[in-house]
């Protein structure tokens, strides 16, 4: 479905974004993986799925936090490949705190890598996607996007922020062949959150197995996490001839989360 077109996934080296590469590489796509981690791990997982799916793999490693790095990686892309199809704003980070307590460099760095940076891919992506009539932006934000919830004041704000700015940029391409959507996760087993169960688990006295449990009983009504193969299938979707009317909007996966 996707076979010959290019995609960048950013923050595809763990959790979310790397099951999101996975199945735009099993559709056919030749894909750019970005994010940090070992070097071997991360030559590992890039040529697993180039030898698994007969497609191109490449990786950079460009910073999300620094603007000349976000803008670099599409340029690089590309130069590299000739074109340059999907864009998938993924790479994030969270912190906890009490407002008063938030630390403000914790603000600048999650503000700059979970909003800042798809302004930068997306400011300089969309040229290349109008030229060729066609081009797909997902913005992975979250249930929080929508809604609020306590001591995530940067990271709520960032994903607020991320949904305007789809809005605008669904706006601004309409009716060019490029579409501009964001996907809206609930609670999904990775790193990011894994930390939070771990922070649960030590504040109340319990297993991790509890607080898991206790999490998704908060939030999430369906009980279970939503997953990274899941939300492949979102995007997939979003890229797909169904979605070509699909722009400008947030797409829920999160088990009923913010139906309340
Ligand atoms: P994760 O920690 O597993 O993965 C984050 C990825 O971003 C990693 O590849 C990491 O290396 C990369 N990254 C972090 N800082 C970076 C930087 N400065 N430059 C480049 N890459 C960087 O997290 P995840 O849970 O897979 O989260 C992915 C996205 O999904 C985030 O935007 C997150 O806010 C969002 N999200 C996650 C959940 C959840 O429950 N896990 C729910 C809703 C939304």
């Amino acid at each position: 479905m996707l076979k010959g077109k290019v995609a960048i996934v950013t923050g595809s080296t763990s959790g979310i974004g790397l099951g999101i590469a996975r199945e735009l590489a099993r559709l056919r796509a030749d894909i750019v993986l970005n994010g940090f981690g070992d070097a071997n791990e991360i030559e590992a997982i890039r040529s697993g799925i180039e030898r698994e799916h007969g497609v191109r793999v490449s990786y950079d490693g460009a910073d999300m936090s620094k603007e000349d790095a976000v803008r670099g990686l599409v340029t690089a892309t590309v130069a590299k490949f000739g074109r340059l199809d999907i864009v998938v704003n993924n790479a994030g980070i969270q912190f906890t705190a009490p407002v008063e307590e938030f630390p403000a460099a914790r603000w600048n760095a999650i503000l700059a890598i979970n909003l800042s940076a798809a302004f930068h891919s997306i400011a300089a992506a969309v040229p290349q996607m109008k030229k060729q009539r066609w081009g797909r932006i997902v913005n992975i934000a979250s249930a929080h996007g929508l809604v609020g919830s306590t001591h995530k004041a940067a990271y709520v704000a960032a994903k607020h922020g991320l949904i305007g700015l789809t809005k605008v940029v669904g706006l601004e391409t309409a009716g060019s062949g490029v579409t501009c959507n964001a996907v809206c996760p609930g609670w999904v087993r990775t790193p990011l959150v894994d930390k939070q169960i771990n922070d649960i688990a030590a504040e109340r006295g319990i297993s991790q197995q509890d607080a898991a449990r206790d999490m998704l009983a908060e939030k999430q009504p369906s009980l279970e996490f939503v997953s990274p193969a899941q939300l492949g299938g979102t995007v997939a979707f979003l890229c797909s001839g169904a979605a070509d009317q699909i722009t400008g909007t947030a797409i829920s996966v999160d088990g009923g989360w913010t139906a309340r």
